[in-house]
């Protein structure tokens, strides 16, 4: 009995240790291989990518300090942030004990429910409200998303069934799994608010090989949400920026597309060197930023001349032609996503006092 009580403290103790509440593991956890690739940025630095062995959505940034690990956003589920802690012990003994929300988005702060309650949980303000109270799986962002899974499921079971390739129906047969892991989780969600929260910066000091990192939190301005912040490692040149700077195009679902390129002026007064993004891989290349700022200014002055001319959000998403930005994005050719052009005439609306 005292050697199972030992033992049974040696796993609460482990938990303890790692940041994540002492409960059993969450639904939905089972994968084949690893469901993350840590991509080291510098030292003590990386960026942590799903595989595609688990349903984890977006990037999050690993910070690892000499006593302490900060988690830079937790992914689409309970299940996606317990399979990160547990892989990041790959990497790092370190306990995570803070964890930053970019912002309020499903598929960047859907894991924070794991954490222990030790654990700082820091985000915006309007984050905090956000996800307080069940108002972010009330936006049409995660209502689409949630209702596309049973269809995903629905889907993949026929495509399996009609599959005579052996190995093309394996792989289908795995995406089926990862999408009932994900369903399975997604049913356990209690969105969680950060703990901790800030208006404009927050400066974390730690150390980190024997010398003092600075871990600056911002927010620079409306962008992608009204409380996007960044992480911004002066040291290191690395930011992280959620999304409102990613590999490619962000959904503008709850975004000032007209305050977005300001924004992004300010993060270019950074002084960093490698970004890592929300979604898609880390880069260096800052004419990204150039590329993307024209492609909002064109979204905002398409969209808004079409309302302009009394053209419906449903016609107006279909006409909008952003083609010529096609060489820096993959746009096929004309037309906005729908969420897209409805948050933009929301905003129009709003700002004209017809709210
Ligand atoms: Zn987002």
């Amino acid at each position: 009995m005292a050697r199972l009580t030992l033992a049974l403290s040696a796993v609460l103790i482990a938990f303890t240790v790692a940041g994540v509440q002492s409960q059993r593991p969450p639904a939905g956890t089972s994968h084949q291989g690893k469901a993350y690739r840590f991509n080291k940025v510098a030292d003590g630095v990386y960026h942590a990518i799903g595989t595609g062995a688990l349903a984890v959505v977006g990037n999050s940034s690993v910070i690892v300090n000499d006593d302490d690990v900060i988690v830079v956003d937790d992914h689409v589920s309970p299940a996606a942030a317990w399979v990160l802690l547990q892989e990041l012990k790959d990497i790092t003994s370190k306990p995570v004990r803070t964890v930053v929300n970019t912002h309020f988005h499903f598929d960047h702060a859907h894991g924070n429910q794991i954490f222990d309650k030790d654990v700082a949980i820091i985000g915006h303000e309007f984050t905090r409200e956000m996800l307080t109270g069940g108002k972010s799986i009330e936006m049409p962002l995660f209502k689409n998303y949630l209702a596309g899974i049973p269809r995903q499921i629905e889907d993949l079971k026929k495509r399996i069934a009609a599959e005579p390739d052996r190995g093309k129906k394996s792989e289908l047969e795995k995406q089926l799994r990862v999408a009932e892991n994900n369903s399975a989780s997604q049913a356990e969600l209690k969105p969680t608010p950060p703990n901790v929260t800030l208006q404009t910066r927050m400066t974390l000091h730690r150390r980190f090989a024997g010398t003092d990192r600075e871990i600056q939190i911002r927010f620079l301005g409306r962008a992608h949400t009204a409380g996007d912040v960044v992480v911004y490692l002066p040291n290191e040149k690395i930011v992280c920026t959620g999304d409102m700077l990613t590999a490619g195009l962000s959904n503008m679902s709850d975004a000032f597309v007209n305050e977005w390129p300001g924004t992004l002026d300010e993060l270019k007064k950074l002084d960093f060197v490698t970004v890592l993004p929300g979604h898609g891989d880390a880069f260096n290349d800052r004419s990204k930023i150039d590329y993307f700022q024209a492609y909002l200014r064109d979204v905002w002055t398409e969209v808004t001349r079409l309302k302009q001319q009394g053209v419906s959000a449903e016609e107006a998403a279909k006409r909008a032609d952003l083609t010529r930005h096609k060489d820096h994005f993959p746009i096929q050719g004309p037309g906005v996503p729908l969420i897209a052009v409805a948050r933009i005439y929301d905003v129009i609306d709003r700002a004209g006092g017809r709210d």
